[in-house]
């Protein structure tokens, strides 16, 4: 029997403020988007951590059996500068600052993400899709919204109405803005604006001729506005509605709003069930920012690069702080809290190794079952991590007295323990053991080193002390093989 049919899992939906048992559209399947980067630059140690959540959560809907179609998008046009429609693309600024094809600034970060995201050991979604390879679907569902008298043209750009739209619907049922406020709040439009209101976003956006990536619409040659393209991505992997959409807080007001008001003037549903929105990061207590210098790129993080660190982190223990906090908390990154972290995910790790040698006993005086529920228990409480390390380190504390003869498990008791601790540790927290890393490294290094000994001992002549080397190494299972470029070695 699939896991999910005996986990009642809740989520918290930033739609109705509350966590919900989570019931997918088509049991056993769900179907999930993310906003993806906008690939303009290296990503960003935030967007790492919104990822990352969503890699766990990802990870435990397939641990719990269900099948996942998991949709991240890669924003390579329409982003601008502001959230007003106005100021440059930011890739096209870019590429203008670097002398460079905007699809080389495209490639170039896109390639970067991967590299980033495959060193953190995220799992690939199941779509990928661009906003540039989906033009023609943005073009159809902005003649879809203009149909059904919810857009309008203006000098060859196109804008959505949101006061028509709220005649009937509810635009800001996700933020909980309230249309007037908004209007109230938005400063006044200047003489230049086209929109009819303030509020308004667009849809489609005339280029001018300096602007290189525009494609012909029946308005202009132009882009599409930024929002549209995760109503039309979604809506055409997932359909009109689907189980779960998450992405940043931050993108909340106005991208989802916005995404919402799009799906929802087309297909006169909720486009989305669970809406799911993960915190922001913090670096020493302030926000990321550039221009200060309290900034990291999560590949700085690992090689030790930069001023903020003492040294370097591996994978592992970058997975395991931010797993620490719950994906809805704010979490505040720094070189003591990594620290601190790296102390904690050793002893898990030491444990994991012990686990394996364990002696087994006629009597458990832990109850494995019990503590294995308590661990789904956390996870079915809306992904909650903390919870669930903790009590992961009340296996640890077990584990250790174990081993310290103070305590005792079964045979049987002791297979639940090690599969239950190798489900949470790597399948769902994906940690990975960069200690065992680390060490192979090192042995490597080392057997280099005797081969490079052995072949001056032979330039020598001193046969016996090369057989030696190779002899003796191949006692412990190390062998070493001459061939023309060299000699290699294997490990049994
Ligand atoms: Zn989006």
């Amino acid at each position: 029997m699939e896991l999910y049919k005996e986990n009642q899992l809740k989520i918290y939906n930033s739609l109705s403020k509350t966590k919900e048992v989570f019931t997918p559209i088509t049991e056993g399947r769900v179907g999930m988007y993310v906003c993806g980067p906008t690939v303009y630059s290296n990503v960003h140690l935030g967007n790492l951590r919104t990822f990352m959540s969503f890699d766990m959560i990802f990870r435990y809907l397939l641990h719990l059996g269900y099948k996942v179609r998991y949709v991240r998008n890669i924003t390579d046009a329409g982003h601008l500068e502001s959230d007003a429609d106005e100021g440059e693309d930011k890739i096209a600024k870019k590429a203008r600052l670097e002398e460079i094809e905007p699809m080389e600034v495209v490639q170039r970060y896109t390639v970067n993400f991967h590299e980033v995201t495959k060193k953190y050991n995220f799992l690939p979604p199941s779509i990928e899709p661009t906003a540039t390879g989906h033009i023609v679907e943005q073009i159809e569902m902005i003649k879809e919204i203009i149909e059904k008298g919810l857009a309008y043209e203006v000098n060859g750009s196109v804008y959505f109405d949101v006061l028509k739209y709220s005649e009937n619907n509810h635009y800001g049922i996700l933020s909980g803005r309230n249309i007037e406020d908004a209007i109230h709040n938005t400063r006044a439009l200047d003489g230049q604006s086209e929109k009819r209101n303030p509020q308004d976003f667009a849809l489609w956006k005339k280029a001018d001729e300096r602007h290189i990536m525009q494609w012909p619409s029946p308005w202009s040659d132009g882009f599409p506005g930024w929002h549209l393209e995760c109503s039309v991505m979604s809506s055409k992997y997932l359909g009109e509605q689907f189980d779960i959409h998450g992405g940043g807080m931050d993108l909340k007001f106005p991208h989802h709003e916005c995404e919402i008001a799009q799906s929802h003037s087309c297909s006169g549903v909720q486009p989305v069930n669970y809406w799911l929105h993960a915190n922001m990061l913090l670096l020493n207590g302030q926000k990321m920012a550039k221009s200060t210098g309290n900034n990291i790129l999560p590949e700085e993080i690992l090689t030790g690069e930069n001023k903020i660190l003492s040294k370097a982190f591996g994978v592992g223990v970058v997975r395991f702080f931010i797993m620490q906090a719950h994906y809805r908390s704010i979490l505040d990154f720094s070189d003591e809290a990594l620290l601190a972290s790296e102390k904690g995910f050793h002893k898990l790790m030491e444990a994991m190794e012990v686990l394996k040698e364990l002696k087994v006993a006629k009597t458990s005086t832990f109850n494995v079952t019990d503590w294995k529920n308590k661990c789904y228990q956390a996870m079915n409480d809306d992904f909650n991590t903390p919870i669930l390390i903790a009590n992961l380190f009340e296996a640890v504390k077990f584990i250790n007295q174990i081993k310290d003869d103070k305590a005792s498990i079964t045979a049987t008791d002791l297979e639940l323990l090690q599969n239950a601790l190798h489900v949470f540790v790597f399948d769902v927290l994906a940690l990975v053991n960069d200690a065992k890393e680390q060490s192979s490294d090192k042995l490597e290094g080392a057997v280099e080193l005797l081969i490079k000994l052995r072949k001056e001992a032979r330039e020598n002549k001193d046969w016996a002390l090369s057989d030696q080397i190779r002899d003796e190494l191949a006692d412990i299972g190390i062998q070493l093989k001459d061939g023309r470029e060299g000699t290699t070695f294997s490990v049994n």
